[in-house]
């Protein structure tokens, strides 16, 4: 099959639709979908048989509704297109309300007491702006999954509803400028890092298992301090795997683009081409999904944890985020007219002042137990969130406030909406990578994502965030008697009100900390820190404003996160535990044995012969062995002490303070003794295994 055929087949696209739709029935779908409409039961009757009799055509026997709820990966129930009729035969069937709406007994999913058990079943609702397809023989209906009060349980309602708030300001801004847009859409790139690892390998270590990323493992003799895996030439086995990932992708209708090596030895990157945020979502989500599935057919685990190894790169995702309008004009696009440079002006500041406002929220959209090893470590960005937009672009804000003129490359800016901003040269806004968040020519990438993460969350946020600025400003403009005056002013008051966020120099240095908190800017270096801002006041009058999240929901979800953490924290204790009892210090107490009795042996043999290698070896290993031992019995007692009956915040506190440091402390002694003891005798396979044998 050629690319282009092959490209969309297992999606029930617009193509399809328009094949097999009734005129009528594909002009009305297709008006629900562009303007973003309710979609009529008699249509939904019509579309779910001919999706049915489409799938049937592939093999499909089962369809799901394919949600996100709140457990970060996504979730399906298969149901058969199949209906008794009389003399106990059964018909194919798909009706329209199967498409458009189900109701999955969802009581084990996080609700964080939205949900009493009573109602346990939520909703979901079918989400026809993105496409269905066929994944494994079954017929997914991306939905969004709601409670029967309404409130959201998912990851991709809060996310279509602050898209339709950014819309509205957006489109209210854009009329001042005279554009009639009636939509704007966020896009979104997001670039997908990840590791492999070969399977037997992975098997045999319990750490990996269950928890995702190495709890043990001393640094091997080479990591990645050549920077020879960057971009190197891609192995063999490895390059199967992505052109398998690619064609499964493809059919599938994502737009899989570049792949290349990354920074650590075993780590790999993917990015697609940018689309629509809700479909960038589920694209994503599909991406992690087929990576992991298509990896166990090649004998390989892809890990998405977010630091699945100490000492070694861990693995992010980069969110390129840009709004664009339904005529195709991508409002981050500097252009090349006084009005256009005046229009990118007002969209920029509306980002920075964003930012700069709702930094503790794009710091919480991206807060995890496993990001926490990541952020600040010297190969991510800092958790102090800030922005790089290039010395030329800052100068040109900087000229704008001061009122003074920028006169560059021969052109000149004084005035906005008079005269013209210069071409921004994109390498030159791209360079620096300590940024989390750096405009790069037409677009913002927002680099603080962990791996794993669902890109929604920080959607949410910048949608809204973005949409708030646009409100603010609407309201003023809408007012003035000279636009351009107003306009004018408005862009220096922004540029002087939060130009604090605004950094292009080295995230990753000590210095930046201290003058941050100069700035006034905010450091939450732990997910611990950062998620109770989720419900401060500003937070929720900006949510509940814009119609995104309720406070209730805003609420519910701060719980979850941080009974995700508590929970995290405590399987990773458990298992380090298990691995050190019954694997570690065994493996060393055997060694030790063996030492011992090697130098009795000698000293048996005859008397006047040295045993000092043995003994200097038994020594330093009985000190690891007590070690281990003491810091077994230090960890096991903070994880006894984990008092449950105190609220979620309090014990992810204290697993933070308490538990995980028991965790290090006990690693520490392990990793010890793991370079003393002979790999045949240490009971799983070293970091040099992993990271050198695929
Ligand atoms: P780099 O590695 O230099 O950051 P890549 O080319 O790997 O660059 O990734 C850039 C990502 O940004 C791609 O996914 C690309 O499609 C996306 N992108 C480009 N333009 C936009 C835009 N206007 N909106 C959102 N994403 C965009
Ligand atoms: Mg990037």
């Amino acid at each position: 099959m050629s690319m282009e055929e092959l490209f969309g087949s297992l999606v029930f696209n617009d193509q399809v639709m328009r094949q097999r739709l009734p005129k009528d029935t594909y002009k009305a779908l297709k008006k629900t979908i562009d303007e973003g409409r309710h979609l009529d039961p008699e249509i939904a009757g019509v579309v779910a048989h001919a999706m049915k009799e489409w799938a049937i055509d592939h093999g499909v026997t089962h369809y799901t509704h394919w949600f996100q709820p709140m457990t970060g990966i996504t979730a399906e129930k298969h149901d058969a297109f199949i209906t008794p009729v009389e003399n106990g035969r059964v018909i194919e069937s798909f009706s329209g309300n199967e498409l458009v709406r189900g109701e999955p007994d969802a009581s084990s999913f996080p609700s964080g007491g939205l949900r009493s058990t009573f109602e346990a079943r939520g909703y979901t609702a079918w989400d026809p702006t993105s496409y269905a397809f066929i994944k494994d023989g079954v017929l997914c209906i991306p939905t969004a999954y709601c409670s029967y009060g309404g409130e959201a349980l998912d990851a991709k309602t809060p996310l279509l509803r602050s898209m339709e708030a950014l819309s509205r300001q957006a489109v209210r801004v854009l009329k001042l400028f005279g554009r009639d847009a009636r939509r704007v859409l966020p896009t979104v790139g997001p670039e997908q890092e990840y590791f492999l690892v070969d399977e037997k390998l992975y098997r045999q270590r319990m750490d990996l298992i269950f928890t995702g990323r190495t709890l043990f493992g001393a640094k091997p003799p080479k990591g990645q301090e050549l920077g020879d895996h960057y971009f190197g030439a891609i192995r063999p086995r490895v390059q199967a795997f992505m052109r398998e990932v690619n064609d499964e992708l493809w059919k599938l209708g994502v737009l899989a683009k570049t792949e290349h090596n990354e920074a650590a030895p075993a780590q790999h990157e993917m990015a697609p081409i940018y689309t629509v945020s809700n479909i960038a979502a589920d694209h994503n989500q599909l991406t992690m999904e087929v990576m992991k599935k298509v990896a166990e057919r090649h004998g390989l685990i892809c890990l998405l944890a977010e630091k699945p190894f100490a000492g070694v790169n861990g693995s992010g995702k980069h969110n390129n985020w840009s709004m664009v309008t339904d005529t195709g004009y991508n409002l981050l696009d500097p252009g090349d007219s006084p009005y256009e440079s005046a229009q990118f002006l007002l969209f920029l500041v509306a980002v920075i002042h964003a930012v700069d406002v709702y930094q503790d929220l794009l710091r919480v959209s991206v807060a995890s137990a496993g990001n926490d090893h990541r952020l600040g470590g010297n190969e991510a960005p800092p958790a102090i969130i800030s922005i790089f937009l290039g010395d030329e672009l800052t100068q040109i804000l900087q000229a704008l406030e001061q009122g003074t003129a920028y006169v560059d490359h021969g052109h000149q800016l004084m005035t906005v909406g008079v005269h013209v901003l210069p071409r921004i040269p994109r390498d030159n806004t791209d360079r620096n990578r300590t940024s989390p968040f750096a405009f790069t020519g037409n677009k913002f990438e927002f680099r603080s994502l962990g791996a794993p993460a669902s890109i929604s969350d920080c959607n949410v946020v910048l949608n809204t965030a973005v949409a708030e600025s646009l409100r603010l400003y609407a309201d003023e403009l809408e007012q003035a008697e000279d636009f351009h005056a107003a306009l004018h002013d408005l862009i220096v008051r922004e540029i002087s009100a939060h130009k604090r966020i605004i950094f292009n120099g080295n995230g990753y240095s000590p210095t930046w900390v201290a003058e941050a908190e100069k700035r006034g800017l905010l450091n939450l270096p732990t997910a611990v820190d950062a998620l109770p801002h989720l419900t401060d006041e500003k937070n929720v009058a900006l949510f509940t404003r814009h119609r995104v999240f309720t406070e209730t929901e805003l609420r519910a979800r701060c719980e979850i996160k941080l009974e995700n953490y508590v929970k995290i924290i405590g399987i990773e204790a458990e298992t380090a535990l298990s691995m050190a009892r019954r694997e570690i210090l065994p493996a060393v107490m055997r060694y030790t044995g063996e030492l011992a009795g090697q130098a009795s042996a000698v000293k048996r043999y005859a008397p006047e012969l040295s045993a000092v290698a043995q003994e200097r070896l038994l020594t330093r290993l009985t000190q690891d062995a007590a070690a281990i031992s003491d810091r077994i019995e230090a960890l096991e007692e903070a994880v006894r002490h984990l008092n449950t009956s105190q609220d979620a915040l309090a014990q992810a506190v204290y697993q933070r303070d308490h538990v995980l440091t028991a965790m290090e402390g006990l690693r520490a002694a392990a990793d010890d003794a793991e370079t003393l003891v002979p790999r045949d005798m240490w009971p799983f396979p070293t970091y040099a295994e992993l990271l050198f044998q695929v």
